[in-house]
């Protein structure tokens, strides 16, 4: 079976992509390659974050290794926060602090657009490949649902009613900007 690396901890993401791809590959984890430090993160885009800590682990092990990165790209904060998602609201913020600080800057704008973007770059057989996945929608002007993570209680994609914390997990993870990479990746990886 072919080995690849996901450049990832996060279990869920790690269930997800080897409900789908386990029986044709063994998807490592990097815990499982006993990799347990870091990954610098300190690209100025999505795009780059994710193939900075793809070829990070490329160079460190030369094995088929995939990462991925996020964020939410609001048009009147010029596309902020974007890469910072994570850290909006400082180095150690929770979810609820970068919605609150989201809440706060969008309080006086008339334009509630908004995308989710995921970027997946695969180095495979050393070549970079990159995968994007894009959900664009509206931030609410308060926070309406329980499920999700994130930034999903302020977010109705377009076309939809329910934000993504109100929506069964199975409809998000249909739509989702992740899923849309994710499901590139597979099909790419479903050639090989
Ligand atoms: P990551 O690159 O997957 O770690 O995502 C970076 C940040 O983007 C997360 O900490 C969340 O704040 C936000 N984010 C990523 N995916 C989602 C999502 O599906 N819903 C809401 N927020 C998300």
């Amino acid at each position: 079976m072919k080995k690849l690396i996901f450049a990832t901890n996060n279990q869920h993401k790690l269930q997800e992509i080897n409900a789908i791809l386990g029986n044709q590959f063994q998807v490592l984890s990097l815990a499982e390659i006993d990799f347990h430090d870091d990954i610098p993160e300190t690209s100025p885009t999505i795009k780059e974050n994710a193939i900075q800590k793809a070829r990070y682990i490329f160079d460190l092990t030369t094995e088929n290794c995939f990462a991925d990165d996020t964020g939410l790209e609001v048009a009147a904060l010029d596309g902020r926060p974007g890469v910072f998602s994570a850290r909006y609201a400082g180095a150690k913020a929770s979810y609820q602090d970068n919605v609150d600080k989201l809440l706060v800057e969008m309080k006086d704008k008339q334009d509630r657009n908004a995308c989710f973007k995921t970027v997946i770059a695969l180095f495979w057989e050393e070549q970079l490949h990159l995968f994007e996945g894009k959900i664009c929608g509206q931030i609410l002007m308060q926070p309406t649902g329980k499920g999700g993570f994130g930034y999903d209680p302020v977010f109705v994609p377009d076309g939809y009613q329910q934000s993504f914390a109100e929506m069964p997990a199975e409809l998000k993870n249909k739509i989702s900007h992740r899923a849309l990479a994710t499901q590139k990746l597979i099909s790419f990886l479903q050639k090989q």
